[in-house]
């Protein structure tokens, strides 16, 4: 019984333990729906904090760039008008092991699939108008971040909620 309990365990994935810095777009059917606040607060309640935040509409090559990946996919075009279509909330949202943590929080990219209780589960119906994006890594969330805002525009937050947030007695955050 211990040992099947060990083997379960040791074939979960290994955990993130740096603090990683991830991209959030809340795209244009967010905003126009009024759901900035209540989408933020499900980063916020989580204990990431927000390091960087701003309005833009985002520019026809900022979307490509952005979804580069995606160029020649059928929905491709589409992605790209429906981002450019009406002003996005960026964030750049920090924690340990945040880019997955995010991914978990928005859940899975159909809204009609997506399971209750993530943010395009409780949110949206929709497969294309699908509230948020998250980078799916850290190195994209690195390339995603230097694409949307500067360095000088995140900031530092000494948080003073920071040791209940985290067990902070080993001297790293757990
Ligand atoms: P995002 O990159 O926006 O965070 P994701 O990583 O969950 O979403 P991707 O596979 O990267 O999903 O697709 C990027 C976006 O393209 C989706 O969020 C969705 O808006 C759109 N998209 C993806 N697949 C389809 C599809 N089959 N039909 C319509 N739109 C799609
Ligand atoms: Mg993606």
């Amino acid at each position: 019984m211990l040992l099947a309990r060990t083997q379960r365990m040791d074939r979960n994935p290994p955990m993130a333990t740096e603090i990683q810095t991830t991209l959030i777009i809340l795209k244009p059917d967010a905003v126009q729906r009024s759901l900035m606040g209540r989408i933020m607060s499900r980063f916020e309640d989580k204990g990431l904090q927000i390091v960087g935040c701003k309005m833009m509409r985002i520019s026809r090559e900022l979307a490509e760039r952005h979804y580069e990946v995606h160029r020649g996919k059928p929905f491709h075009e589409r992605l790209v008008q429906f981002m450019t279509s009406s002003p996005v909330l960026v964030m750049a949202v920090r924690g340990v092991g945040a880019v997955e943590i995010c991914r978990k929080l928005m859940g899975f990219k159909f809204g009609s699939q997506a399971e209750p209780g993530t943010i395009r589960g409780d949110f949206g119906v929709s497969n294309s108008f699908n509230l948020i994006h998250g980078s799916d890594s850290p190195e994209t969330a690195q390339f995603e971040l230097a694409l949307f805002f500067d360095a000088g525009e995140l900031v530092e937050i000494d948080r003073a909620i920071e040791g209940w947030v985290y067990d902070l007695s080993t001297g790293s955050p757990e």
